[in-house]
């Protein structure tokens, strides 16, 4: 009943900005997150909003972005001999470039590799405490996971043989990326479903920007059908007042501040640097680095891993794949002529297909019902 009146009312919004804007004028509302990509198709919210409202899908997804030259070197490490903890998702992410033969930690594995799927930091500081092995955790994520890796680098909670790549990355710069190239035109029916997860830690104030420089209706949203069906309504409401703001609508679980314990702790062992996005490229102050102060857990200066120089990085890509498109809602996934054939969740080809927070592959798992 909720999701039907909350349907009409998208409706009738949807009708107010056709009478405004023209019957042709698109409205895009870009989700960044790809859990809220997840629950927009799991549940078939497309397939409710009227002809003139689009929803797209944002860069919110950590493994997708991470450039393929660092799981080319985690490979490198691999075969040379050191133990790599990844998540199940960067296990199967593919390398462009091929590395003695092999393009992924799994195939690594597959060969005699040492390379082990853990769940979290902690879980990976557990199994390197009983080994003798030189190790390496590939750190990849946004800022939700980052509270969770300064906390165990800055109370010693890993074993002096393990090491950390951070490949952490921070999602405002990214979302900046993804408007700034939009006329004023555009930005005038463009509107962005926020991030909740990432906003329970940052704070929503990190996304008045949005609103407050660039004019954009901005909703921090929770995750269920009925919250991002909200966050569409909110948005419609802005678009027709002509008057861009911030809102919370995750009020369950975000505030303006955000968590100032988890945000003290990144600060205190994270700096913020230049970064490399795959598919999109270098974004100023988009990464996290662990701080001199650490260096012991720190992969790049402990092993000499050399880190992308950005002034002379070319973002590779694999031949066909679309993703980078997809991840800053260019093109659909059904729109890559890979999508289900040469790609699957089986058998994923590109990044987009890999992590369940990848649009390729809830595409693909979840049916693509427009
Ligand atoms: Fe890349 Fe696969 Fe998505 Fe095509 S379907 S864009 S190959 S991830």
């Amino acid at each position: 009943q909720l999701a039907l009146e909350l349907k009409r009312k998208i409706e009738e919004l949807s009708k107010k900005i056709k009478a405004k804007f023209g019957e042709e004028k698109k409205i895009k509302i870009m989700n960044f997150c790809g859990t809220h990509e997840w629950s927009i198709v799991r549940y078939g919210i497309r397939a409710l909003m009227p002809k003139n409202v689009e929803l797209i899908a944002g860069p919110g997804c950590p493994v997708c972005v991470t450039p393929s030259y660092y799981i080319e070197e985690a490979i490198k490490l691999a075969l040379e001999g050191y133990k790599i903890y990844t998540y199940g998702d960067t296990y199967r992410l593919m390398a462009v470039k091929n590395i003695s033969g092999v393009k992924s930690l799994s195939e690594v594995k597959s060969l005699g590799g040492d390379v082990q799927v853990v769940t979290s930091i902690l879980d990976a500081s557990k199994y390197a405490n009983s080994d003798s092995k030189e190790s390496i955790f590939l750190g990849i994520g946004f800022e939700t996971v980052a509270p969770g890796y300064a906390i165990a680098i800055s109370s010693n909670l890993i074993p002096k043989k393990m090491s950390i790549m951070s490949l952490l990355k921070l999602t405002p710069p990214a979302m900046l990326y993804t408007i700034k190239g939009l006329t004023e035109e555009e930005k005038s029916v463009f509107g962005i479903i926020a991030p909740g997860h990432v906003s329970s830690v940052i704070g929503a104030n990190s996304w008045k920007f949005l609103s407050n420089d660039y004019n954009i209706p901005t909703v921090i949203s929770g995750f269920e059908p009925i919250d991002i069906l909200v966050s569409i309504m909110e948005i419609l409401k802005q678009i027709v007042r002509k008057r861009a703001e911030t809102v919370i609508e995750y009020k369950r679980a975000v505030n303006w501040e955000g968590n100032k314990f988890a945000k003290n702790l990144i600060n205190e062992v994270f700096y913020p640097s230049d970064d490399a996005w795959r598919g999109i490229g270098i974004l100023p102050k988009s990464g996290l680095r662990i701080r001199e102060k650490f260096e012991d857990y720190d992969s790049f200066k402990k092993l000499g891993i050399r880190e992308i120089d950005p002034l002379n990085w070319k973002d590779e890509k694999l031949p066909g794949c679309r993703c980078s498109e997809v991840i800053i809602g260019k093109i659909k996934p059904i729109e890559c002529p890979l999508f289900m054939k040469k790609c699957t969740p089986e058998n994923p080809y590109g990044p987009c297909m890999v992590s369940m927070e990848g649009t390729c592959y809830i595409w693909a798992r979840f049916g693509t019902i427009e």
